[in-house]
């Protein structure tokens, strides 16, 4: 039973997050008009979902779904494979596909997320295959009172000159206490970079798809990436990431899914076809639900007495909402009361791990009906201080709220 306090606070929030939700309805409403009409532009049809076999040549669904993704992009170019396990492959796969030895790739929004660190081989080579291994440069430009430093790009622009191939941007905070970026302020990125450089700006546009209404490619980006167990899957994908960006940028990433040389061309679909593109097409809508769940939780949490980010009122351009909870068994307690009001796995307690490719244990909160799908409802973080949970994600908003309630209920029962 949910307490009566804390109902009450429930209403107060719907109550004052009503315009916030008329204006993502409208987001949605105008992210699915975009991907129907190019739906209908690109004649989806029911023969395009069975898919092929071995090489998969001529597999005209993966190859519409290609095309599918970059319209509503905003890219050139585009490729979405079930096969890429998870954002970071996807991720590793842009970045080996552009960057040659002695190249520099500059991250211009602090240190890229947990998992990234080790393709880039932030800590120096030390022969397990990171982009450091192969003579790939890094360096990086942090936030200056949480704004992007363009000073500090310019110097970095002047530093390296021609031997400056990527700039990279992380969209989402990810699992940092830092502001996620807006499609606004990519594009001022991407023009600054581009009016001063021939480096590519890369997106990892993980989290943020469908959350405004457009993309990083619509504004200026040369590559953005992302995972389908995320915004764009739909929570219908069961795996995959995509690339998108200009035609060259993703031919050569391409070049590194497959071969040199087979590119696209090839990669059996195995019968995903017709979850991708239902996932693509619900995207929308599912992103819209988890983002009114995210700031229903903020005003609760808020409410009662936590740190919370963003406010509830505040803008957003991802799905993440982060709140701090203090102590390492609140954390625990607030993501074990997630995973209690899931659909599945209810009956589980989740406990903090080692988990691989995360300097610090973790604790996950997942009762997803696809393994680590974070467009489902989802809660975790590093088990350091200030001991942030991070959660994201819910199929559908009233779940969203049910789940939030009842995490909530556990904090304050505390
Ligand atoms: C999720 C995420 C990734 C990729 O993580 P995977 O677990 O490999 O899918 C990369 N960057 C950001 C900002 C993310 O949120």
């Amino acid at each position: 039973m949910i307490s009566e306090r804390l109902l009450k606070i429930s209403a107060e929030a719907e109550e004052a997050l009503a315009p916030i939700y008329k204006r993502i309805d409208e987001i949605s409403y105008n992210n699915t008009a975009r991907v129907l009409e190019i739906f209908k532009e690109h004649r989806v049809s029911d023969s395009m979902f069975s898919g092929t076999t071995g090489y998969g040549y001529d597999d005209i669904g993966r190859d519409t779904l290609d095309k599918v993704y970059a319209d509503a992009f905003g890219a050139e170019s585009a490729f979405v494979r079930h096969t890429i396990p998870n954002g970071t492959t996807a991720l590793s796969i842009g970045l080996f596909g552009l960057l040659r030895p002695n190249d520099v790739m500059l991250s211009v929004t602090n240190e890229p997320y947990d998992t990234l660190c080790e393709v880039i081989g932030l800590k120096g080579a030390n022969g397990d295959g990171s982009l450091a291994d192969f003579g790939v440069k890094y360096d990086q430009v942090n936030f200056k009172n949480e704004e992007i430093d363009f000073e500090g790009i310019e110097n970095k622009l002047n530093e390296y000159g021609d031997k400056l191939k990527v700039v990279f941007i992380q969209r989402s905070k990810g699992y940092l206490n830092r502001p996620t970026l807006t499609i606004d302020q990519i594009g001022k990125i991407c023009d600054f970079v581009h009016a001063r450089s021939q480096a590519y700006v890369v997106v990892d546009n993980c989290y943020g798809e469908f959350c405004e209404e457009r993309e990083p490619c619509h504004v200026g980006a040369d590559m953005m990436i992302g995972s389908l167990i995320k915004n764009p899957g739909g929570g219908i994908a069961e795996s995959g990431g995509y690339i998108a960006g200009t035609k060259r940028a993703v031919k050569l990433a391409s070049y590194r899914l497959t071969s040199v040389g087979t590119g696209c061309e090839v990669g059996a679909s195995l019968g995903q076809n017709r979850n991708l593109f239902k996932g693509f097409f619900l995207a929308p809508h599912v992103v819209s639900q988890a983002l009114k769940t995210a700031h229903f939780a903020a005003f609760v949490l808020e409410r009662l007495g936590f740190d919370v980010s963003p406010k509830y009122n505040e803008y957003r351009s991802d799905i993440i909402q982060t709140v701090k909870l203090g102590y390492a068994d609140g954390l625990i307690k607030f993501c074990q009361g997630i995973q209690a009001s899931s659909p599945v796995d209810s009956y589980v307690t989740p406990m903090p791990w080692a988990m691989p490719g995360y300097q610090d244990e973790v604790i996950m909160a997942a009762g997803a009906f696809t393994q680590g799908s974070s467009i489902e409802l989802s809660c975790d973080g590093p088990v350091r201080p200030p001991y942030t949970a991070f959660f994201q994600g819910s199929l559908t908003y009233e779940s969203g709220k049910l789940a939030i309630l009842s995490a909530a209920d556990r904090l304050i029962k505390e």
